[in-house]
């Protein structure tokens, strides 16, 4: 099975549907951040540098199916045609007879972006019907939404079953560099963090088989420890996934891989609170105090393996690292991967902020535009995104 990709397919004069992710952050009707928009340019202007006419179409926020004024695109389109350094029309919704007949009156080198995705509940369910209203724009599409992938939507996996679709150049991009840690040589680590056990925990049990080192800080790491017999006070805790942990555990000692996690904490008394913060050895953790990082000790630890590894996966904080009291573990992680010599890629909006505030983007391998699409991808599952764009 191969990839069709954009780059090799020669399209010159077509009209194109673009699946871009927009999905920027905004707030009060300012751009916050437009780093996703920068990661669609190389596709866009790639296409349009060969005199084709583009619908570019992305999803922004969670509108579940309604029009929602504040999620409009309006915004996002005026941007695109700065950052393009042409006009960017708008259609006041993606499909329908306005959509149709700006779509039909492109000229080679124009662009015309389509209203929010999700102002129709057809793109969520996967809807066909919904898949065909879109595709019947334009004669070839093109996906760069690595950050859609994982989602069996109708623009990502449904439009390329009715008119033939490529991987643009940013989702060619993603997957060679997953390609290259997940089949590279040498020893692999794969760093997980973030609050949520329940997210992740099918996820450790995936990479039992594929890394040799698990590393696990953040709240997650709460419940393994108490699966162990340890007293973790008032960390965070989801009592309903005990068992299954137990289970983790045991699977990798079965299968003879490392699964490493905090033998100190540093604990406080609320999460927002960095007064009176001690570091505390698990073994004696206090019952009224909660984890809210890895102690130094830990992080001492996980620097050492990661700085040792060949291959290095990392998705999720170490701590509550929005509080810069509680982010030296997440710090001391990302400052080992930039020293790593091996491979590293990071996934997920916090890893990749934590890099990012630090000054060491430049010093990672591959910083990936999509936190869950990276993530099942590593984790061996299928992604729709990507499986619809197979030969
Ligand atoms: P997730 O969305 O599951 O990746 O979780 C990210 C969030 O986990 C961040 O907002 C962190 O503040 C939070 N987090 C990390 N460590 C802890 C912890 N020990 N206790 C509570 N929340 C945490």
């Amino acid at each position: 099975m191969k990839l069709r990709r954009l780059s090799e397919a020669g399209l010159k004069g077509r009209r194109v549907f673009v699946r871009c992710d927009l999905n920027v952050p905004m707030t009060e009707g300012v751009i916050e951040d437009d780093t996703r928009m920068l990661a669609s340019l190389e596709t866009l202007n790639h296409l349009l540098g060969n005199g084709n006419s583009l619908i570019v179409a992305s999803h922004l926020g969670r509108p579940r199916g309604r029009v929602v004024p504040e999620l409009s695109l309006k915004l996002v389109g005026e941007r695109l045609s700065e950052l393009l350094e042409r006009p960017v029309r708008m259609a006041f919704d993606c499909v329908g007879e306005e959509a149709s007949s700006l779509a039909g009156t492109l000229n080679p080198g124009e662009v015309l972006l389509l209203e929010n995705l999700r102002f129709h509940e057809g793109e969520t369910k996967g809807d066909e019907e919904f898949a065909r209203a879109l595709a019947s724009l334009a004669e070839v599409y093109v996906n760069d939404a690595f950050g859609a992938c994982h989602r069996a939507h109708a623009s990502v996996s449904g439009i390329p079953t009715i008119i033939p679709g490529y991987a643009g150049l940013l989702i060619d991009r993603e997957v060679a560099a997953l390609e290259q840690l997940l089949h590279g040589e040498g020893s692999f680590t794969a760093v997980l963090g973030g609050a949520k056990v329940s997210d992740k925990i099918g996820l450790v049990r995936n990479l039992l088989d594929k890394v040799d080192n698990i590393l696990i800080g953040g709240g997650m790491a709460f419940t393994f420890l108490k699966a162990m017999g340890f007293e973790i006070g008032r960390s965070l805790l989801e009592e309903d996934r005990l068992e299954e942990a137990r289970e983790v555990l045991e699977l990798a000692v079965e299968k003879d891989r490392q699964l490493l996690l905090p033998g100190d904490a540093a604990a406080a008394s609320a999460p927002d609170d960095p007064s009176g913060m001690q570091t505390c050895h698990m073994d004696v953790f206090p019952s009224d105090r909660m984890g809210v990082d890895i102690g130094p000790n830990t992080a001492a630890v996980f620097a050492k393996e990661i700085r040792q590894s060949d291959r290095v996966f990392w998705n999720g904080p170490m701590g509550i690292f929005e509080v810069p009291e509680f982010a030296s573990g997440t710090n001391a992680v990302a400052q080992a991967i930039a020293e790593t010599d091996g491979f590293t890629l990071i996934g997920g909006g916090d890893s990749v902020s934590a890099v990012n505030k630090l000054g060491l983007t430049d010093r990672i391998d591959h910083i990936s535009t999509g936190g869950g699409a990276s993530l099942e991808y590593v984790e061996g599952r299928e992604l729709p995104g990507i499986a619809a764009l197979m030969e």
